[in-house]
């Protein structure tokens, strides 16, 4: 079947062999994931082997070590955790372990205030350094008092090649705020180690303690022995009975938050200090050859420091390295003593700690003047300031370290070989004319917020340029080619606010554009409440998918129930609309001018947009782009369209193409959709040289190639097939008859 232009509501149905989002078949996509092993993993007792990645050996860890109470905001590299923890909930309930998924860091922090009077064991996860920013507030009032039950909060250090983040680091807060900050060497049974004795290093000092784990530490596989899972007292199972007694000195209120002061110093990170000490927190690596040098590296560095070494020169292929190694598991505090004794009589130490400011090496630099030792200590002298601690890196350093105290001869090898890894980098970029070019992630295939971003690009050629407000979410894909589209990101629901010192100076209205889980994070109060107490005239464009698609896919307070997802799937409807929790609460909040639409519709989404920006309303204006996230919406229809098929029950796709014969070659249809699944190919013709356009395996049918031909009048090449499944006795017949009927035509 074929016709041309037509554009539909999203109610295709998907090319199940296919990940939307990746394009691989879903017995090798990573976002097909089920927590059901996981889970089963959790629940290993003493003695039995655990095999998996450092998060989810994390998560074990904590209900070996007596947890009761876990919270979070999800976000990589941790989201696992909580999301594991969150499907494990019988065996929560087994063991009386409350799991909360909390609104934001700052709740999720806040919730830690259980540990101030009770014994108990808590732990909370969110993505850093962003996270560690929303969390601040309750983590200083946390901090000021202590803890008597042990806190752990597993903050995933979001720096370096794969972040998403701004670039900073979290040591800072642990700093600041008086908290003992665990990096753990990236083993499994030792990160399980050190879970274990974060709660009790917690409780020796009073102290909230943070572990911090890098994004390969997180995703690090091995194995471990596990122990049984200590059920926590008390519990869900087993209340208190009654409140703790009044006590002042458990507020952070003054006069007694200058107590809580001078305890940090005089009390707390002493008793933190012989804990560490006693337990050999940290640990002190032989080296082979030149014990007269030494390196000091952040734990969660070690791997990639040994691999650099071994790469050097300096250590074998078993990891033993030649030069001694003080591997700080527990970065803050730093044991005086001990950095004094790892020091003294050295000829020269390389602090190696990754991003700026380089807190660790000021630090031993002030422990060694004031113990009177003269050893030279490097650090980012020789080491990159900034970005990840890589391989290549970390190996400039070394050589820089090692030619200095070794000398040149020691190092000419790898000098060779960093200076062809340098070279075959220029050698592909001469070959390329430009330097490699960056590779930005892009919107799922089928993604409901696209459509809206090619409707804002039109938007903007007919009434003029619009400054934007952008936010975090899977949106913030819009900010990258070929949208373009945002002036700002200042945090994660922060749009509207960040406009408020924009807008009044500007003659034409801004726009801000927010996620429904940055709404419900921070935009909700943040944004909306200031813009309506304020009267400001504003436009706000939230995207309703129904879930914190960024962050993977989970559920938000406005994420359609059971009920209203099996009726959405009865009716293969879009989802979205079933909960409008967000109207109703914009609506109780006092906001007049609301409109809805569905992002597929760009004609629709124009108008609206376009309504809002130039409209004679004087205030806030609010746009509901529904469309439900296209790959949850998949993983939701899945086993819905599996199932029609075992069963023999028809089942019908759609897909595009682009008629290789019309396609005139210009492809302003993928400058307005970004779409992966529309790209280019070989043009047939031979008397042209231009590529053509072409929808590749892949396509989800979503429409929006159809809606921007009408839209924005492109070349008439797009095309709809329809591609039924277990078609229907008359269908197969009607079949038949068209195909005779073109082979007729084509003969004659
Ligand atoms: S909203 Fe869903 S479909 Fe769109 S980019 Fe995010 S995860 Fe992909
Ligand atoms: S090729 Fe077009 S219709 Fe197909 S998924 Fe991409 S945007 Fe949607």
């Amino acid at each position: 079947m074929r016709e041309i232009y037509h554009a539909p509501p999203s109610t295709a149905l998907y090319d199940d062999r296919f990940c939307v989002v990746c394009v691989r078949a879903h017995s090798e996509c990573c976002l097909e994931v089920s927590f059901v092993e996981e889970i089963k993993s959790l629940r290993l007792g003493e003695g039995d082997t655990f095999h998996g990645e450092g998060i989810l050996a994390v998560t074990k860890a904590l209900l070996q070590s007596g947890v009761a109470y876990v919270g979070g905001y999800q976000g990589a590299p941790v989201s696992h955790l909580l999301d594991v923890m969150v499907q494990a909930k019988p065996l929560m309930d087994e063991l009386g372990v409350h799991v909360e998924a909390c609104a934001n860091e700052a709740s999720a922090a806040a919730m830690l205030g259980a540990s101030i009077h009770y014994p108990l064991r808590g732990a909370v996860t969110w993505k850093s350094i962003v996270g560690t920013n929303v969390a601040s507030d309750a983590l200083s009032n946390l901090a000021s008092p202590g803890v008597l039950g042990g806190t752990l909060i597993v903050v995933g250090e979001d720096y370096g090649e794969g972040a998403s983040v701004i670039q900073e680091r979290s040591h800072a807060f642990a700093l600041k705020s008086t908290l003992c900050l665990l990096d753990p060497r990236p083993d499994l049974a030792h990160m399980v180690h050190m879970v274990e004795h974060g709660f009790a290093l917690s409780e020796a000092s009073n102290m909230p303690v943070m572990l911090e784990l890098r994004i390969r530490a997180c995703h690090v596989r091995g194995s471990f022995q596990t122990r049984a899972n200590q059920a926590p007292k008390p519990s869900t199972r087993d209340c208190l009975a009654e409140p703790a007694q009044f006590d002042y000195n458990r507020l952070a209120h003054p006069p007694v938050t200058f107590g809580h002061e001078k305890k940090k110093l005089e009390e707390r990170i002493p008793a933190a200090r012989a804990y560490i000490l006693e337990h050999n927190l940290n640990e002190s690596m032989p080296g082979s050859q030149h014990p007269d040098l030494g390196l000091v590296v952040q734990g969660g560095l070690y791997n990639a420091l040994l691999r650099s070494l071994q790469q050097v020169g300096l250590a074998d292929a078993l990891g033993h390295s030649h030069i001694p190694i003080l591997v700080l598991n527990v970065t803050y505090p730093l044991v005086p003593q001990q950095v004094v004794d790892f020091c003294q009589g050295k000829r020269a130490v390389l602090v190696v700690e990754e991003g700026s400011p380089e807190y660790i090496e000021q630090d031993m630099a002030t422990q060694l003047r004031r113990a009177g030792v003269q050893t030279p200590l490097h650090g980012k002298d020789m080491l990159p300031g900034a970005g990840e601690y890589n391989i290549e890196a970390l190996s400039l350093g070394l050589v820089h370290f090692a030619s200095t105290y070794l000398g040149e001869a020691s190092v000419q090898a790898a000098q060779q070989w960093l200076q062809d890894v340098q070279q075959r980098r220029a050698d592909v970029a001469k070959a390329l004319g430009q330097a490699l070019p960056t590779r930005p992630p892009g919107f799922c295939i089928g993604c409901p917020e696209r459509p809206v971003f090619s409707a804002l690009k039109q938007v903007q050629q007919a009434i003029g340029s619009v400054h934007i407000a952008a936010d975090i979410g899977c949106h913030a894909l819009g900010t990258f080619e070929p949208f373009n589209t945002g002036h700002s990101i200042l945090g994660y629901g922060m749009s509207l606010a960040s406009r408020a010192g924009v807008s009044p100076m500007m003659q034409g209205r801004t726009l801000s554009i927010m996620g429904d889980g940055g709404f419900w994070h921070n935009g909700l109060l943040t944004g909306v409440q200031s813009a309506l107490f304020n009267g400001d005239d504003a436009v706000l464009l939230i995207f309703k998918n129904g879930y914190t698609s960024a962050t993977g896919t989970q559920d938000i307070i406005s994420t359609p129930h059971a009920a209203q997802q099996q009726a959405a799937a009865d009716q293969h409807a879009s989802l979205s609309h079933t909960n409008t929790t967000i109207e109703s609460t914009l609506q109780g909040l006092g906001v007049q001018w609301l409109q809805t639409v569905h992002t597929y519709d760009v004609a629709r989404v124009k108008t609206v947009l376009k309504d809002a920006l130039t409209s004679d309303f004087n205030g806030l204006k609010v746009i509901i782009a529904e469309g439900e996230c296209q790959l949850e919406r998949q993983r939701r229809i899945k086993p819905l369209v599996a199932q029609r098929k075992r069963t023999g029950q028809r089942v019908q796709r759609v897909k595009y193409g682009v008629d290789e014969d019309v396609c005139n070659g210009d492809h302003a249809c993928m400058r307005l959709s970004a779409c992966p699944t529309l790209t280019l190919k070989d043009n047939p013709d031979p008397l042209k040289v231009d590529p053509v356009a072409t929808v590749i395996e892949g396509c989800v049918g979503c429409g929006l190639c159809g809606e921007n031909a009408h839209t924005a009048s492109l070349c008439p090449s797009f095309y709809r097939a329809e591609i039924v499944q277990n078609p229907k006795p008359l269908e197969r017949l009607w079949a038949a008859v068209q195909q005779r009927m073109v082979r007729a035509l084509q003969r004659a």
